[in-house]
């Protein structure tokens, strides 16, 4: 297991728009592992390869709802191809701006295609909070951050960090 450090707010390695992915060698797959070490130690739901000072496109994503296991997911060079015309408002938060959350509005449904670690296409449907993390992830990879989209952002209370999606 190797950790690797989150960089948080301001360093621009957040802001830049992240390379795509064309290696799928040993660095991509130690990259990989350590995301989801990183991202489960942290703990999150998401992690962003720029939030551990990598800019390329990579995410991983670990989540289920209330009554399933949490399923893992790793996408490389993702890319949201279909949205719902429908939306909904929730509270976020990100492990790179700790302390902070704020509530966001996206679609409530998107198509995600990629690939994955091994170069294989793959195709996510995702709806609900499964959805909004994805993109809140997508969103690392072209430098743009929930602060960004949020309609408002408050400082958490010590109490209530663990009330945000972090990731
Ligand atoms: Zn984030």
């Amino acid at each position: 297991m190797a950790l690797r450090e989150i960089v948080t707010v301001p360093d621009q390695v957040l802001r830049r728009k992240a390379r795509k992915v064309t290696d799928f060698g040993p660095d991509l797959q130690k990259l990989i592992d350590d995301m989801v070490d990183t991202m489960r130690e942290a703990p999150g739901v998401g992690l962003a390869a720029p939030q551990v000072d990598v800019p390329m496109r990579v995410i991983v994503v670990e989540y289920g709802e209330e009554d399933e296991e949490p399923r893992l997911y790793t996408l490389v060079n993702p890319e949201i191809i279909r949205a719902s015309t429908d939306h909904e408002t929730g509270t976020e938060g990100c492990l790179s701006i700790p302390g902070y959350a704020g509530n966001v509005d996206r679609p409530l449904a998107v198509t995600i295609k990629g690939s994955n670690r091994r170069g294989q296409p793959v195709r996510i449907k995702a709806e609900g909070w499964l959805a909004r993390i994805f993109q809140h992830e997508i969103d690392h990879l072209d430098g743009v951050l929930f602060t960004d989209r949020a309609e408002n952002v408050w400082k958490l209370e010590e109490q209530d960090q663990t009330v945000a999606l972090a990731d």
